[in-house]
């Protein structure tokens, strides 16, 4: 082991006795690297790495490198230098440095230490007092006289010391302690952990402590590209004894790492500075904001004195509490430039929580008992500019509902701190956060670990297609053909969308390589503005959407919708990993609302997902778990919730659609049936749900011949200009029909059979005025000859833009079920595609959370593609798996839905 000195490298002697030479300041030492007694021989600038096990010859200075390394020689006499010690020793961790002093004691040995101390100090303590028979006192050492009691000349062998401690922040005078420790038990060895401040801002032999070791690991290397230990100490014997260790145990540090350290060390003090600099900003603008702060530089820090005596700065750790532990856990999720990670000194900052991180190893008892409160957040600060992290903590603070803006006394807006106090009183942007927790779902993991199911109807326009463009009233039910949509949580940093019944689309994506600095999040609570975001539609359309997907329009802006509420949602730091499947049990693109019942879906989903929207804890009691379509008396689904879901799912309609009315994303949430009228019109706007809308069974069918809604759209408009007062006349005959459908289906008192009459008379009438507007298509007509024709005797008319798309047909109750059977089979053979439904039936569906079978709840595994889980089954896997004609009658199967 090279013997090493800081009076090895001596100042010059002053050249002229005019101009005398300052002794070398601490940078200058720093990246300084030079030891006259072991000279290189081709005079390399930087030290070589010995990569070198053995040395040849007998009697050398080297023989094996566990025993001592020209590398290693070199950093230990570097650090020595800086340190102000005499020797130096380099060991392969912080706490290998540790480990290798503790050997100093022998069983019966007593030692004394803090009550603050980093976690794996504790632990290695711990160990040693079940293990080796030593008595080790933890004491409150920010108070040098508490120690008193517990110093013991013959049993005192270690005391051992932090300051500023980890991660309170806590000072300790370690010269009057080392002084009371001197006085009483002389044999004692005073040890510092110096980690927190590195040699260049706290040299504590000079304080008076016998040996002092600091986690390479941090601010030494500064990169946390390396994990090692320096032990540092004046005394010769000590020093004897630890090199005996270290190389009996074989723990110095290898070469590789010895330069990589040496090479850390040259920038100690240039980053430091900077670090501490920011710090002090960082800890001023939390100060500011109202939080209770750890900080040496701050002038209320308790202790802040004693701390000027021994140090020379205020190192670049700082900690803070919320008053929530939860809170506290938002914020550290919601930042990101501080990278959530144990362990401090680098040139990047980081945030963690010291109770669930670094001091998780110290039971909750203890930690409780030692006032390390749960909710500390620990902030270290790195180099990057110090604005960037100020506002990226800013926001996290303001994501995570720690702060608000709001107006001061000078009427500038400015944020401030959202104080949780107790019962009610908790702040609004809180309240929001927190209630999850109440409503059963503690905490988001749970939210996001569980399958979500969901399900949204399609829509018919029974009444009014076109003519509402005019102004005219619209009235649309929901149908009973639906999409249903599967959330499973993957655990792989991936989203991925299937969209089972879009040719089976698939695609996934790296959720960090989403096109994050695009998105301005919408805050809980808040709602999304009139206009989408056209510089994140843009973003995911350009950088996150492949070729492949961009040609398949359906897929496309499907995938864009979804992608772009993900996104915009995501807050608290959560961007949940799972797959979205999707199965639509209506037909894609034939103007019967798969897109809203998509977008509800998707919408709901991910407001589940991001906990925006919580279930109620106690669904509503309801008499039948297993019926599907009767919705009365399981209205589960509280009003706000649906409200928010309409809110968000026409957001996603507008993605699906431009300019979409509102009418479809609303039948898809509330069901049930509703009149609408467009603004800026004579007539009163709005929408406006129809009491007691009667379920009527219809037929849809799909005529399969795609069709252009702008373009038919256009046409009618066109045919406006062109004669103005027939089309007027067709639009107010429609309006009649409107408003007399309306009538007739809340009429309470009217007879099924004269409803369905009245109904039918009112279909043929309008389809006959689409057909004058020229939007009907030969396609359509057949489908309406074949219905109409005997024995059936059905009314038909297009639904939606027409053109093509589907047609309805009004099936009377006494249509016996062969008739329907034969008419359907014949409207298949001729290319066309039934199904039979139902309108007016339930909006919005949510699988019950609640009493799910386990296996449904939390599925282990991220799902593989074709492969089997092992465990639990997972929803989707059947889900997908199932015919589109099985999955209504699958999905009602599983338990009780909730609905809106
Ligand atoms: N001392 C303090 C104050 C620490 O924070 C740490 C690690 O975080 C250590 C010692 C242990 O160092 P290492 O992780 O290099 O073993």
């Amino acid at each position: 082991m090279a013997s090493t000195n800081a009076q090895d490298i001596p100042t010059p002697d002053p050249e002229t006795p005019y101009r005398p030479r300052q002794p070398y300041r601490f940078s200058t030492q720093c990246a300084t690297v030079d030891n006259p007694s072991l000279k290189d021989q081709y005079g390399s600038s930087s030290v070589p790495i010995y990569q070198s096990a053995t040395f040849k010859g007998v009697n050398g200075q080297y023989d094996y490198s566990r025993s001592g390394n020209p590398t290693r020689s070199h950093l230990e006499h570097h650090l020595a230098k800086i340190s102000s010690a005499s020797h130096a020793l380099v060991v392969s961790s912080g706490m290998a440095a540790l480990d290798t002093i503790l050997r100093i004691l022998k069983p019966g040995d007593e030692v004394i230490a803090g009550d603050d101390l980093y976690g794996g100090t504790n632990r290695i303590l711990a160990y040693l007092k079940t293990h080796g028979g030593v008595t080790v006192h933890h004491v409150d050492t920010t108070k040098p006289d508490s120690l008193l009691d517990y110093i013991n000349p013959d049993k005192t062998a270690m005391v051992l010391l932090e300051s500023p401690t980890n991660p309170l922040l806590k000072i300790v005078d370690l010269a009057r302690i080392a002084t009371h420790v001197k006085e009483r038990a002389p044999n004692a060895v005073v040890v510092v952990d110096n980690t927190m401040m590195s040699p260049y801002l706290q040299r504590p032999l000079e304080h008076g402590a016998d040996i002092v070791y600091d986690s390479g690991t941090k601010y030494l290397s500064g990169h946390h590209d390396l994990m090692a230990g320096v032990i540092t100490c004046n005394r010769d014997d000590l020093n004897k004894q630890m090199a005996f260790v270290i190389n009996a145990a074989g723990n110095a540090l290898s070469p590789f790492d010895c330069f990589l350290l040496l090479r850390g060390t040259k920038t100690l003090a240039i980053r430091m500075d900077r670090q501490q600099t920011t710090a002090m900003l960082v800890a001023q603008m939390l100060d500011c904001l109202g939080f209770k702060v750890h900080y040496p530089g701050l002038t209320s820090h308790p202790n802040r004195d004693v701390h000027d005596r021994i140090a020379h700065g205020y190192g670049a750790v700082l900690s803070f509490t919320t008053g929530d532990k939860a809170l506290s856990e938002r914020i550290v999720g919601a930042t990101r430039l501080w990278g959530i990670s144990v362990s401090f000194g680098c040139v990047n900052s980081l945030i963690s929580m010291p109770c669930v991180m670094s001091h998780a190893s110290i039971d909750p008892a203890t930690r409780a008992e030692r006032g390390l409160p749960e909710d500390l957040i620990r902030l270290c600060v790195g180099i990057e500019d110090p604005a960037d992290l100020l506002d990226d903590l800013e926001r996290a603070l303001l994501e995570a509902g720690a702060i608000t803006l709001t107006a001061g006394a000078d009427s500038h807006q400015r944020f401030v701190r959202t104080i949780p106090s107790e019962g009610t009183a908790i702040s609004r942007a809180v309240q929001k956060l927190t209630y999850n927790e109440s409503m059963g779902y503690t905490t988001g993991r749970e939210v996001e670990d569980r399958e979500w199911f969901v399900s949204a109807p399609g829509k018919v326009i029974l009444f009014g297609e076109h003519a509402v463009v005019h102004g005219v009233t619209a009235v649309a039910a929901s149908v009973d053909l639906r999409c249903y949509g599967v959330t499973t949580p993957r655990h792989d940093g991936k989203v991925s969308v299937h969209f089972v019944d879009i040719d089976g689309f698939t695609q996934e994506w790296e959720i960090d390589d989403l096109p994050w600095d695009a998105v301005t999040p919408v805050h809980v609570g808040n709602a999304h503005p009139d206009v989408l975001d056209s510089k994140l539609v843009d973003a995911i359309t350009t950088r996150v959407l492949s070729s492949e997907v961009l040609e398949k329009p359906s897929a496309r802006q499907a995938s864009i919708a979804f992608l772009y509420m993900y996104m915009i949602m995501a807050h608290g730091g959560r961007r949940p990993s799972f797959n979205f499947s999707v199965r639509a049990t209506l037909p894609v693109g034939a103007g019967l609302g798969s897109s809203a019942s998509f977008s509800a879906c998707a919408a709901t989903a991910l407001l589940l997902l991001y906990s925006r929207i919580q279930l109620p804890a106690q669904p509503a009691p309801t008499t039948d778990d297993h019926l599907h379509t009767s919705h009365e008396g399981r209205r589960a689904i509280p009003p706000a919730l649906a409200e928010e879901v309409n809110r968000w799912a026409f957001v996603s309609e507008k993605i699906l659609h431009g300019n979409p009315s509102g009418v479809d994303n609303s039948v898809a949430v509330f069901g049930g049936a509703l009149s609408y009228t467009r603004a800026g019109f004579s007539r009163k706007p709005g929408m406006v749900p129809i009491q007691g809308f009667k379920s009527l069974k219809f037929l849809l069918t799909d005529s399969r011949v795609p069709r252009n809604t702008k373009q038919l759209v256009a046409g009618v408009t066109a045919l406006k200009e062109q004669e103005p007062d027939f089309v007027e006349g067709l639009l107010n005959a429609i309006q009649h029909i409107s408003d007399e459908a309306q009538r007739l289906l809340a009429d309470p008192e009217l007879s099924r059979e004269v409803l369905l009459a009245s109904m039918s008379a009112l279909i043929d009438e309008n389809h006959s005025y689409l057909v004058k507007l020229g939007v009907s298509h030969p396609s359509l007509e057949a489908i309406r000859s074949k219905t109409a024709s005997p024995p059936y005797t059905l009314s038909t008319k297009l639904t939606g833009a027409g053109g093509g798309g589907c047609a309805v047909t009004l099936v009377p109750d006494n249509l016996t079920d062969t008739s329907l059977h034969e008419l359907m089979g014949a409207l298949s053979t001729a290319s066309f595609v039934p199904y039979l439904t139902s309108v007016g039936g339930s909006g919005l569906g949510i699988l019950s959370p609640y009493n799910q079978p386990q296996r449904l709840a939390t599925p282990p595994e991220t799902p593989r593609e074709g492969e089997g889980v092992d465990g639990p089954e997972l929803l989707r896997d059947a889900f997908v798996g199932k015919a589109t004609s099985e999955v209504s009658a699958w999905a009602d199967s599983l338990g009780r839905w909730l609905f809106v």
